[in-house]
């Protein structure tokens, strides 16, 4: 069942891939017949364009997807083949006519009747709301007009105007949709008889009507702005009816879901956002039809928003398809707890890279679009805080902050949410940011930091990801040696990590600060394959450069790999390095005087502990200084460090 052959190769010799694939980016000359462009397809992203394409054919360097026009199609529109044949001709001018399609009946889609009558539906709603005639549709009009919505943007983006009530109940959309509907049922081989039932069910199923007083009627959305809402692949779908002021509540009035409408998985502006996201390599995230308009007006056309629902992880899923560096938009730092609560957790569990940002005054992105100030919105989404700093920032200014115990109070809660952050290299740098912003000193809030729980939401998530099957339960006192061990090794480990991120994104930071290229040396990391890295990083322009100098299955490997995915920290200066230095160099000596303290019990030979009172003082001050690297106590340190490891 299906197009047939002369059909099919007929769209083929009439389309360009070249030109169809200007559709999905930008694109670059790359020999005669040749052009190249950022990989479009959904499942992968890349800054250098690697994605070739040619009048026939296209190939991915990349991600090594390729294929013929038609794949090409349905890979971009996630659609099925006949639909790719279906597209390209209607791209190339060409109707089939009744020959060309073969083998299938009318009952191909069960649910093209439904596409078929939301389109229709669409179409007579648009025509309402720019007929100048129609009385009905001026406050509407005058309404978009004021949000900046023109004739021309109600066409693209398929708004237009409900019938009122008083028309009757079934004078409105349903009259409205007979003869259309008729004429199309008609032609795809329905009996004349059953076209009236025909008609009634598909309303129905379509969300379009329901019943009242044992009557078919479209009351659901009276006087209402509609919003056609499209799937991803650009079909009509639902609307969303938006109340005038002065109009009947709710303010936004969804179409039920249907066979083709699911509320969690539809992403309102997808279908237009798509093919620019593949060049943004991110996605904002906002609330209303308006906002999500006003951005896809701008210069950075990739907005979308949940249309009927708040967002679910069912739509963060479809979204990471495409990218996974996400933007919120909030309008006001009380608004969106809930969404900043749900994203926190997405944010670990898919692996997001997330930044928010509160558009200034109250404001929501449609407001911008209305003042003709687009430039300013993108300039405000630009510069979106990362997420964690968001949260951070946005407890302190709900917060009250005018005396010192009000200001501790708004950094338990801070500090809790930078606890609960899966991320814990960001740790130290953000007790550090929230010391600073409330005037607090480092060192109390690092204590309170590690005296901290996660909260027992999070863990029990953090549960669900880790499901102990074929774990046996090991004995409490090895299971708590073990958890202490492990603990403090895993903290040394991260601050190492965090160090040898800098070292690959900001050496000059380093340099800046003087830590390099005398300071900081191999042996202040914890791991000797740490310590490793670190050398060959030393010696390198970038990663790969790194990786080529250590054995490649080795630990030194792994981590340079994992380092790669690392991305820099914009907000580093070179006095917070300069204390996570100081702060891996003390980790280190304790753990140097651990493993004293261990040798000395086993060999019975307690003076190999009897001189080490200076070690410890030295150690206590740098703490209490918050780990200044340039203190004599850092130099004496660092001294006894090294004579120790060559003996
Ligand atoms: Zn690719």
């Amino acid at each position: 069942m299906g197009w047939s052959r002369e059909f099919i190769e007929k769209v083929r010799e009439s389309t360009d891939l070249t030109d169809v694939a200007r559709d999905y980016g930008d694109t670059k000359n790359a020999g005669p017949g040749k052009i190249k462009m950022n990989c479009p397809l959904p499942n992968h992203s890349e800054k250098t364009p690697s994605h070739y394409v040619q009048k026939e054919f296209f190939k991915c360097f990349g991600c090594g997807e390729g294929g013929d026009i038609f794949k090409f199609i349905q890979l971009l529109e996630n659609c099925d083949f006949n639909e790719s044949v279906q597209r390209l001709a209607g791209r190339a001018g060409l109707s089939p006519g009744p020959e060309d399609w073969i083998g299938g009946s009318a009952g191909e889609d069960k649910r093209k009747d439904l596409f078929v009558a939301i389109e229709m539906a669409s179409e007579i709603y648009i025509n309402r709301l720019l007929d100048m005639d129609n009385k009905d549709a001026q406050k509407a009009r005058s309404f978009l007009r004021e949000r900046g919505i023109t004739g021309a943007m109600c066409q693209t983006y398929g708004i237009g105007y409900s019938f009122p009530k008083t028309k009757g109940l079934t004078d409105g959309l349903i009259a409205s949709l007979k003869q259309p509907l008729t004429k199309y049922f008609k032609e795809s081989g329905t009996k004349e008889v059953e076209i009236p039932k025909k008609i009634e069910s598909t309303l129905k199923r379509a969300g379009l009507a329901s019943e009242y007083q044992d009557k078919t009627t479209d009351f659901f959305f009276s006087e209402r702005i509609m919003f056609t809402i499209f799937d991803s692949t650009n079909r009509p779908i639902a609307f969303s009816g938006r109340q005038l002021p002065g109009g009947k509540d709710p303010k936004y009035r969804n179409s039920p879901e249907t066979e083709i409408y699911k509320k969690n998985e539809i992403l309102y502006g997808l279908n237009w956002a798509k093919k620019h996201i593949a060049k943004e390599d991110r996605i904002i995230i906002c609330e209303g039809q308006l906002d999500v308009i006003a951005l896809l007006e701008s210069s950075l056309p990739v907005a979308v928003g949940p249309c009927g629902t708040a967002m679910t992880e069912n739509h963060v899923k479809k979204l990471t398809g495409y990218t996974k560096n996400f933007v919120l938009s909030f309008d006001s730092d009380a608004a969106g707890q809930n969404a900043a609560e749900k994203f926190s957790q997405w944010e670990e569990k898919h692996n997001l890279q997330i930044k928010a940002a509160t558009l200034s005054s109250g404001d929501d992105p449609g407001d911008y679009l209305a003042q003709s100030k687009l430039d300013d919105l993108v300039q405000q989404l630009e510069k979106a805080d990362p997420f964690l700093r968001w949260r951070i920032n946005r407890i302190i200014h709900l917060g009250k902050v005018e005396t010192i115990e009000e200001r501790v109070l708004v950094a338990n809660s801070a500090l809790q949410i930078v606890k609960d952050h899966h991320e814990a290299m960001y740790h130290d740098d953000y007790v550090r940011y929230i010391g600073e912003k409330l005037d607090l000193p480092y060192t109390g809030l690092r204590q309170k930091f590690d005296e901290t729980s996660k909260t027992p939401q999070q863990k029990a998530f953090q549960g669900n990801q880790l499901p102990p099957q074929n774990r046996k339960p090991p004995s409490p006192i090895v299971e708590n040696q073990r958890k202490a061990e492990s603990k403090e090794t895993k903290i040394s480990t991260t601050l190492g990590n965090r160090v040898l991120a800098v070292l690959l994104h900001n050496r000059q930071t380093l340099e800046q600060g003087e830590i390099l290229p005398n300071k900081l040396k191999a042996i202040f990391f914890p791991t000797k394959a740490q310590g490793n890295v670190f050398e060959a990083l030393l010696n390198s322009q970038n990663v790969d450069q790194a990786i080529e100098q250590v054995d490649q299955s080795s630990e030194e490997a792994q981590i340079l790999q994992e380092l790669r995915t690392s991305k820099p920290n914009e907000s580093l200066t070179a006095e917070i390095v300069s204390k996570q230095v100081g702060e891996l160099l003390i980790r280190r000596i304790k753990n140097e005087l651990d493993l004293l303290h261990q040798e000395a019990k086993a060999t019975n030979n307690l003076e190999l502990i009897t001189g080490i009172g200076d070690e410890k003082t030295a150690i206590k001050t740098m703490e209490d200084d918050g780990y200044d690297l340039f203190s004599s106590e850092a130099d004496f340190l660092i001294e006894w460090l090294h004579e120790r490891l060559e003996k």
